[in-house]
């Protein structure tokens, strides 16, 4: 099989599954963005992607999403949204702020103010969601606090090149994702009270996203039941 159609293939079985979960959930499949996580793959596999209709995809790396986006810029004129994924060094936010449409990882008020000076500098407005972390037990995650997100939400909607789109969050290993996501879209409804266009709620990637389509979410970040086990953790 060629990558065009194994990357079809994968895409076609991620669809199925989607549909089946709105069904499922009484939702419509139009409630939902379907970003295609690409990290650690090549550009020709972007490319491919773009071929089969995807206009959202997922990196986790400075520079390796630049590199990638430079790449596919060689290859055709109609790119892909790209949405930032990864934590984030406040050192690699104006670099960021330049190519990223969306930032899901937002989860500082530094990094927050790094990414306005980014956008301002390139003249643009960069959508920004603030990661949240439910996993109280690893230090070491991206995302902040659930009692941090208002405040945080509120400093980024007072950013004049940030837009707050809403939440996002990885469900913690281990447990049943729905209590995280279920708990995301309570902090969602929250932010929306003083913020109502930040009604995005990114959640649910390849091994969840059927909790995250019951839970309510509205992006859901896929990547290996897309494209294949990755060669490496990325
Ligand atoms: C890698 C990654 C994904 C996609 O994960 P898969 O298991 O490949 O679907 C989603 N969200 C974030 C933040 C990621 O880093």
């Amino acid at each position: 099989m060629s990558r065009h159609d194994e990357i079809a293939a994968g895409l076609a079985d991620t669809e199925r599954r989607i549909d089946e979960a709105c069904s499922a959930a009484g939702r419509d499949r139009s409630e939902l963005t379907l970003i295609v996580v690409t990290k650690t793959y090549p550009a020709s596999d972007v490319d491919h992607l773009v071929d089969l209709g995807v206009a959202e995809v997922g990196e986790n790396r400075h520079p390796d999403a630049e590199r990638t986006m430079t790449e596919l810029a060689g290859l055709r004129t109609d790119l892909p949204r790209l949405h930032f994924l990864g934590g984030l060094q406040t050192n690699k936010a104006g670099a960021v702020a330049r190519y990223a449409d969306t930032v899901h990882s937002v989860d500082r008020a530094k990094l927050a103010r790094s990414l306005d000076r980014g956008a301002a500098a390139a003249d643009r407005v960069l959508g920004c969601l603030v990661q949240v972390d439910f996993d109280a037990t690893d230090p070491g995650r991206s995302g902040v606090v659930p009692d941090g997100v208002p405040e945080l939400a509120d400093l980024v909607a007072s950013c004049e090149h940030l837009r707050l789109d809403g939440v996002m969050t990885v469900a913690p290993l281990g447990e049943d994702p729905r209590r995280a996501f279920d708990a995301l879209m309570e902090i969602s409804a929250r932010v929306r009270t003083d913020h109502p266009g930040a009604a995005s709620v990114s959640a649910g990637m390849s091994a969840d996203l059927e909790q995250a389509i019951a839970a309510g979410a509205t992006h859901l970040r896929v990547g290996r039941s897309i494209l294949g086990e990755r060669p490496s953790t990325g």
